[in-house]
């Protein structure tokens, strides 16, 4: 049965012209699949703007990009995230961790400890420590309690990547459901199974595979796209000048055209042409991607 593929943004403001093209190539690579695509609103935490929701919808609208109804709000799913939780708690798959980021980074590591790893420090505390960090009021975070450190997934623009997987966060200690856990559950609980996104996210897919496999869930086949950079070879951000189609509006530079940028640069449209979406569905072809990062400067 073919699932659905989604495009997951975070409503913290307006889309800029990478996020576009990567809800572009999500749109392209589900619907030439004979996939659905929905739309996910990260809106989780304290970077959600309002009314940004509305804004992202319109513009992914403006280049062509539609999607199945209805949107899904993360806020609307959190007494779900909190039986997931709950759950992996009664197996035993969880600890409450009491580390502060700073202790995390101080705290010493076994010789071969893989980098980034989460070091351990409140697995394997006494009664009495558990007790005694209770009693100090810092409200702890959940964590996983994982028995692998690394995890193999299947990627159709990098290959097999294999990556670290380590006792991550699952609920923040200010009770916020952690990205890698959300993620997760919504995905399998819509019916993705076709992850297509920016490849920043590249290294959280090994952790939320496993994830995945250990609530029962089939991992999603996964696509994580080279980002767009600035000049300086830096991931592209809103302080690079002109790159909402609000501000490149403004410059004079529509929806359509940046819709042709993005084809461009996809290797999808000659150097004068003006495409619809809808053509380029038809000429998708995800082997002839480019595989570098699209330098965009204005
Ligand atoms: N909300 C995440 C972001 O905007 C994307 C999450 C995902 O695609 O898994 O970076």
């Amino acid at each position: 049965m073919t699932g659905n593929g989604r495009y997951a943004p975070s409503p913290s403001g307006d889309l800029h012209v990478g996020n576009l093209r990567t809800a572009l190539l999500a749109w392209l690579f589900a619907r030439s699949t004979g996939h659905g695509f929905l739309m996910r609103m990260e809106d989780l935490d304290e970077r959600s703007v309002d009314g940004a929701d509305e804004r992202q919808l319109a513009e992914l609208a403006a280049i062509g990009v539609d999607w199945d109804p209805p949107v899904l709000y993360q806020s609307s799913r959190r007494a779900r995230y909190a039986e997931v939780i709950d759950s992996l708690t009664d197996a035993g798959r969880t600890f409450e961790c009491f580390c502060t980021r700073r202790e995390i980074l101080d705290a010493p590591r076994a010789p071969h400890a893989p980098e980034g790893a989460y070091p351990g420090t409140c697995l394997h505390l006494s009664d009495t420590e558990l007790r005694e960090r209770r009693e100090s009021g810092r409200p702890p975070a959940i964590r996983l309690r994982c028995d692998t450190t690394e995890f193999t997934v299947d990627d159709l623009l990098r290959g097999a990547y294999t990556g670290l997987v380590d006792d991550f966060v699952l609920r923040r200690g200010d009770g916020t459901p952690a990205y890698n856990l959300a993620v997760v559950v919504d995905d399998a609980e819509t019916e993705v199974d076709q992850v297509v996104r920016g490849d920043d996210l590249l290294a959280s897919a090994p952790r939320q595979a496993y994830l995945a496999t250990l609530l029962g869930y089939e991992p999603p086949t996964y696509a994580h796209a080279p980002l767009v950079i600035n000049a300086n070879g830096m991931r592209l951000s809103k302080r690079d000048g002109a790159v909402t189609l609000e501000d490149l509006a403004a410059q004079g530079v529509s929806a359509q055209d940046v819709l042709d940028l993005i084809a461009r640069s996809l290797n999808m449209a000659g150097p004068d042409e003006s495409v619809t979406a809808g053509q380029l569905l038809g000429r998708f072809d995800p082997a002839a991607l480019p595989r570098g990062a699209w330098v965009w400067s204005t």
